[in-house]
């Protein structure tokens, strides 16, 4: 047996490591010409695997180390040299792909035996008899339901602190003294400066930067242990207070960024949530703060695994509000007089990486209302984060940020220019005016979004906890609508030109 390890799949602890010591890693080039991907992604992945193949060696394995377009043609080049080779291979979490992989390992004469992906804290079977025949999942119900299983942040039977959720600590903005903790930089060594130079060159149509200083990631298991402990000891503490704040010119604020870390396997994501929980448990870090990152971690990381798992392939294609408008030219440029979103898409194209109220309320909230195709979206989101991956990207991006489909939520994540203004420090320096919602400089988000409940009323009114903002539409006279109409055309047009 050799055990077939991904390129997200970079854990030492995973099961099929500890009974075979021969190891095939494919690195497959031509997947990162599908679609323009952020290169520091691709210069993410490919360090990773190359640092891990060597820490493998290192530990004793016997490693073959392919680079090829495919993986087909990685396959060609294993077998021709060991035919008929068994291989083991964790199941990958995107839909159909362990399938696809065994198929291409079949045509050549092998096999493929897939096993259990132990990179998750939960197991499908886990949550399958959790959910029973429900195709419909709500985050909460799930969430407290692995507490009580696994005992994460639990005394006895009840929540730590008393409540089991503490979202509405999370919601502060700092003060306009404060500024953020620095971000860990983990400097490319050798390994990676060959990557940088090979993506650089292979990858001209690469969307995003990837300028001298600015790849940070970490790619091997002792930085992504440092990138861990950097977190639990600085950035936890204020990390519940303004998990939902945005701070002009800073891209990072308190946030872990240990997403595409865990994603790729260099961390578990039960010991992320053993540490947070051990901070509280010392008395350096608030319940807010751990709470909010247990919910994160085993509640929303785990639930998007299993919804998207459970409704695929039709989640990929839903578009139940029948959304047809282009991506803004803007999403790609960044050159907008909208404060909020050239900051956001700004953080992407420089780091690949936007917090995820960057993500969910600009980012998501403005293609919403404004009628981007989710499909669209989807794929833009793929190529511009470095923690994208099928499974967790698509329904992040379908199912929450554009409510496509209501499988993980009863009502849409949509709001105007006042959940910005709220927020962040936005509005302040913005050529818009957000106390407006029609007219010349108003808002582009306030025409959209009443035009988005009013376009959307059949979906939109009976779905739960809209009825509030249904009673605002309801007060509205034809003059209003008609001018909130107009507004929202000419945004609409204003973005076809890239002028917004
Ligand atoms: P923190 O704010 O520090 O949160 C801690 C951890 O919780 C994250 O590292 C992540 O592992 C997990 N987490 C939090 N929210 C989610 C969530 N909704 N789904 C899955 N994991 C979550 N996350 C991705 O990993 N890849 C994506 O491609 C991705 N696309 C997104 C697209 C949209 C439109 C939205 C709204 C969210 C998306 N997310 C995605 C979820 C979330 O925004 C990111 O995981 C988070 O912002 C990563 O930054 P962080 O590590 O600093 O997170
Ligand atoms: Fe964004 Fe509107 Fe605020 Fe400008 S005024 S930053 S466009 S929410």
């Amino acid at each position: 047996m050799t055990v077939w390890i991904l390129g997200d799949q970079l854990s030492h602890e995973s099961v099929p490591l500890q009974h075979d010591d021969h190891v095939l890693m494919i690195e497959a080039h031509g997947f990162g010409e599908r679609l323009p991907y952020h290169p520091q992604k691709l210069v993410l992945v490919f360090a990773a695997m190359r640092h891990f193949r060597d820490e493998l060696r290192e530990r004793g394995y016997e490693v073959t180390y392919i680079e090829a377009e495919t993986f087909g043609e990685g396959l060609d080049q294993f077998y021709d040299a060991a035919p008929g080779t068994d291989l083991v291979l964790m199941d990958p979490p995107s839909h159909g792909a362990g399938e696809r992989l065994r198929e291409l390992v079949a045509e050549r004469g092998g096999s493929l035996t897939l096993v259990e992906n132990d990179l998750f804290l939960t197991t499908p079977d886990e949550f399958d008899a959790w959910a029973g025949d429900a195709d419909t999942y709500r985050q909460e119900n799930w969430y407290r339901h692995v507490r009580r299983e696994t005992g994460i942040l639990m005394d006895g039977n009840d929540p730590a602190g008393g409540e089991w959720n503490y979202d509405d600590e999370n919601r502060e903005t700092p003060p306009d003294d404060w500024s953020p903790p620095e971000v860990p930089r983990f400097e490319p060594d050798e390994v990676t400066r060959e990557v940088i130079a090979f993506v650089r060159e292979r990858y001209p149509d690469a969307w995003g930067s990837i300028a001298d200083d600015s790849f940070v990631w970490p790619v091997t298991r002792e930085q992504a242990v440092a990138a861990l402990d950097h977190f639990v000891e600085v950035r936890l503490r204020e990390f519940g207070a303004y998990q939902d704040a945005m701070v002009e010119g800073e891209w990072a604020l308190c946030h872990s960024l240990l997403s595409a870390t865990i994603n790729l396997g260099l961390l578990g994501p039960r010991e992320v949530v053993d540490a947070a929980e051990d901070a509280y448990r010392r008395g350096d870090a608030p319940i807010n703060s751990v709470e909010g990152f247990v919910r994160q971690v085993v509640g929303w990381r785990e639930f998007m695994r299993h919804v998207y798992r459970r409704s695929m392939p039709e989640l990929a294609q839903a578009n139940q509000l029948d959304q047809t408008e282009s991506l803004p030219e803007a999403y790609w440029t960044g050159e907008t007089d909208m404060n909020c979103l050239s900051e956001a898409v700004g953080h992407v194209y420089d780091h690949g990486y936007a917090h995820h109220i960057e993500r969910l309320m600009v980012l998501a909230n403005f293609a919403l209302i404004y009628g981007v195709d989710p499909q669209e979206l989807d794929r833009w989101f793929h190529l511009g984060f470095v923690d994208a991956y099928d499974w967790v990207t698509t329904p992040n991006v379908v199912g929450m940020g554009s409510f496509a489909t209501d499988v993980l939520s009863s009502k849409p994540y949509a709001s105007s220019g006042n959940y910005v203004n709220k927020m962040s420090d936005y509005c302040a320096d913005c050529e818009y005016a957000v106390s407006k919602t029609t007219g010349e400089n108003a808002c582009p988000f306030n025409a959209l979004y009443w035009d988005f409940l009013k376009e959307h009323e059949s979906v939109l009114r009976g779905t739960g906890r809209m009825g509030l903002m249904y009673s605002h539409v309801d007060r509205k006279d034809d003059e209003e609508w008609d001018a909130i109409r107009a507004r929202a055309a000419a945004v609409r047009q204003l973005g076809r030109d890239g002028t917004l």
